[in-house]
């Protein structure tokens, strides 16, 4: 997509620290890193969520967050790292091409879990709440 910032770092017309690149995927420096060596990979095709992606696409972006993860984690002494995406702008997704952050953390970094971006539940009774998935997946179903 031409008007869209990663296509253009995955293209190189915009600069980026390079970690690792293959035919289909690219890995850079954050520029606004959250700890040392915060990294986001990308696939080099535009899509803005993981629902739109191609599986093949998708499989390929994973096996670079892993080389990826093992490299930090190699660079930086330690495995430990939170690896995730932001889909949507309610979870605080800025830039509409999809990306995976790996987060590289320390011991005593004072830094929080995945689970600790939110804690919004209401109480729902975990039951009610599978039925209301599975009826989803039901009706996705029906219209296939
Ligand atoms: P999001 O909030 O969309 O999941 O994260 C987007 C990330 O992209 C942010 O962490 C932000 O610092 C990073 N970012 C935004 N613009 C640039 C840029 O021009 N170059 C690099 N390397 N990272 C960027
Ligand atoms: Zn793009």
């Amino acid at each position: 997509m031409s008007d869209c910032l990663f296509c253009k770092i995955a293209n190189k017309e915009i600069p980026s620290h390079c970690v690792a690149e293959d035919d289909y995927s690219y890995a850079f420096l954050d520029i606004n890193p959250s700890s040392l060596g915060h990294t986001v990979v990308i696939p080099k095709k535009h899509y803005f969520s993981i629902s739109e992606m191609d599986e093949q696409d998708l499989g390929f972006l994973f096996a670079m967050v892993k080389r990826v993860g093992l490299l930090l984690g190699e660079t930086f002494d330690s495995p430990n790292m939170n690896i995730g995406i932001n889909q949507g702008s309610c979870a605080g997704q800025e830039v509409g091409h999809i990306h995976v952050h790996l987060i590289p953390r320390k011991a005593n970094d004072e830094g929080g879990s995945i689970q600790s971006v939110v804690a919004s539940y209401n109480g729902e009774d975990l039951s009610e709440t599978v039925e209301r998935i599975r009826a989803s997946k039901n009706k996705n179903k029906n219209k296939e």
